[in-house]
């Protein structure tokens, strides 16, 4: 019985400017700590294939599985506000894409698989940490309900890579919707590509919007859909108090889904100036300033496709410039809605809006958590004590006096305290990958070998909307110390 994964890759019969083949590379001894059962299931993958020594070999890039075209991609990309023309993928391998059982095209791509023409001054590897820190966060926004790349599979190698320290060696296995970034449209536009620029947009857009294909419009739709799924999907971090930390434009996916986990982090106290990431000084890339810094990526990839736009240049900016107003007008309108479903208000007047951001105010000058906040706030709306909700503010009659304002405004709705509980329950969740929490699964795996922690906390993170009693601890925000994440993942 060999592996068998049904590749189509379609990514692969571009032009050869689009990426480069890269040769399996041995592996001292491949290992595969973790295998995505359900996804597996989904890809029509065997997962016990995976979780064989020859589905190891393939893992860790030490072996080609029939049908796999393994192919580094390039790309360029703002690093940061600096333009860096040539980036690509510099330690990770598409091995090909199949079509899940739902019909949907899929990327299966290797991450800390070695180095490849685009690596620069790097390794090519992954250190074990960084790969079990993606998986869990990936996965747990997937059960959060975000669009995300997902993780199929985690192959440890039996070797060591350098950062400060000697740290085990491990290979991610990512599953994306594509991995077309703003940052390769930018390649191809600074290069003054033209032919590959259109042969890229339209690869995107027979993925990401088959029903535009044979569009006479369809560049525009296609940056127009790309608006709306960016402006959709920054809602929802900003909702779930998501830091991605590297919103560089070489990280951000026309398919709308979040990628690249690197420095990112939940946010525990709230405070819009939150930032995870050690080399981001400037807070750039800081919680409150995702929405803007999305606008900032969706105009670079804007003044890419103006070419393809209109050959007369005021009509192509006049469309540019309306898909940035539609992504602000998308996002505003996601945000609200959200943040007034967050604490059980469907009005959507002025007033509720107001009420919903003199919360925010309070919480921010009182150190109230993120998470934990809106979480118990649920348990408030059914009747439970305000205590639960004011003993996380400092001053905890800050948060009595909202909660009067807040309960006089239930009567503009037409929910039952239970309902409305209920329904808040289902968008505040009672577990998010806390940053402590995370770690602290990561330094058991990694200083001894026990993967137990990370199972336990990865199962309670597939339900994060539901009580788990007996999870209480995963949910603890711990003590407020400053946390940094560092990018030499
Ligand atoms: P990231 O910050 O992870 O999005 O990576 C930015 C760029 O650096 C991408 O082109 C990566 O492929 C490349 N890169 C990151 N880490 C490594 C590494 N260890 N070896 C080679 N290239 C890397
Ligand atoms: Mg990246």
């Amino acid at each position: 019985m060999g592996i068998a994964i049904p590749f189509d890759n379609s990514y692969a019969r571009l032009p050869k400017d689009f990426h480069a083949h890269v040769p399996p590379k041995p592996v001292a001894a491949p290992r595969t700590v973790k295998v995505n059962r359900d996804l597996a299931a989904e890809l029509g993958i065997d997962a016990a294939a995976l979780e064989s020594s020859e589905g190891a070999g393939v893992l860790s890039g030490a072996a080609a599985a029939p049908g796999s075209e393994p192919i580094a991609l390039v790309y360029a990309g703002h690093q940061f506000g600096q333009f860096v023309p040539r980036l690509g993928d510099g330690r990770a391998l598409l091995l090909g894409e199949v079509v899940d059982r739902s019909g949907t095209r899929r990327d299966i791509q290797l991450k800390g698989s070695g180095i490849t023409p685009y690596s620069r001054q790097g390794d090519g590897l992954a250190a074990l940490g960084p790969v079990l820190r993606e998986y869990l966060v990936s996965e747990a926004m997937h059960a959060l309900g975000v669009p995300t790349t997902r993780s199929l599979a985690i192959v440890t190698t039996g070797e060591s890579v350098y950062r400060e320290t000697e740290l085990p060696r491990a290979v991610l296995t990512r599953v994306a919707a594509s991995h077309i970034r703003v940052g390769t449209f930018q390649y191809f536009a600074a290069r003054d590509d033209m032919d590959s620029l259109r042969a890229l947009a339209d690869h995107a857009i027979a993925r990401h919007q088959p029903d535009a294909v044979s569009e006479p419009d369809r560049y525009r739709r296609f940056l127009e859909g790309v608006a709306r799924r960016q402006a959709d999907l920054i809602a929802r971090w900003m909702l779930l108090g998501f830091v991605h930390g590297v919103m560089n434009t070489d990280n951000m996916a026309v398919s709308g889904e979040t990628i690249d986990y690197g420095p990112c982090a939940f946010l525990d106290a709230y405070d819009p100036a939150t930032v995870f990431s050690s080399i981001d000084r400037g807070g750039r890339y800081a919680y409150g300033n995702q929405p803007a810094i999305g606008q900032w990526n969706l105009a670079r990839l804007a003044e890419c496709l103006l070419p393809l736009l209109s050959d007369k240049e005021a009509e192509a900016m006049e469309q540019a410039t309306g898909a940035l107003s539609l992504y602000a007008d998308a996002f505003n309108t996601a945000y609200q809605a959200g943040f007034l479903d967050k604490i059980g208000l469907s009005g959507g007047g002025e007033e509720d809006k107001a009420v919903a951001e003199d919360l925010l105010r309070r919480m921010q000058a009182n150190g109230a958590d993120f998470t934990a906040t809106f979480r118990a706030l649920s348990m408030v709306a059914d009747g439970g004590d305000t205590s639960t909700v004011s003993s996380g503010f400092r001053d905890p009659a800050v948060f009595d006096e909202w909660a009067e304002t807040w309960r006089q405004r239930w009567a503009s709705g037409r929910a039952s305290p239970a309902e409305r509980a209920d329904a808040m329950r289902r968008v505040n969740p009672a577990f998010v990958p806390r940053n402590q929490r995370v770690e602290e699964v990561i330094a058991a795996a990694v200083g001894n070998d026990d993967f137990a922690p990370f199972e336990a906390f990865l199962s309670v993170l597939t339900q994060p909307y539901a009580d788990q009693p007996d999870a209480a601890r995963w949910a603890d925000p711990g003590p407020a110390a400053p946390y940094r994440t560092f990018c030499g993942t």
